[in-house]
């Protein structure tokens, strides 16, 4: 299942950590390229949470475009397509681990 899949790839990791440190994610997120590609995203997830959707449900509330290969561990796929999916603020919690704030940096 997808909530299950997305969870998996988001422990992966890799030495090559131009993201590692939260100021340069925060740059990453706060950069108007990240912005342009996020609005493209949600819009071409019709704004609603894949993995609801793929359970059979609709939530269009609190959607965060996440990066499904951490944007630490996978710089070159920062802002490729197939890399991102919208998912809620709740399944995108589960998909970290509910404790990992660190993650609440994707939220923008
Ligand atoms: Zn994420």
């Amino acid at each position: 299942m997808l909530l299950d899949e997305l969870t998996q790839q988001a422990k992966l990791k890799t030495t090559n950590t131009i993201y590692e440190s939260k100021a340069a994610r925060d740059a990453f997120y706060q950069n108007q390229t990240w912005r342009n590609k996020r609005k493209e995203i949600l819009r071409r997830d019709n704004n609603e949470c894949q993995v609801t959707k793929s359970l059979g449900g609709v939530d269009k509330d609190k959607l965060i475009v996440h990066h499904i290969k951490p944007l630490e561990y996978y710089p070159e796929l920062a802002m490729d397509d197939s890399n991102l999916i919208t998912v809620s603020h709740t399944n995108h919690n589960i998909i970290h681990g509910l404790t990992l704030a660190k993650f609440n940096d994707e939220w923008w």
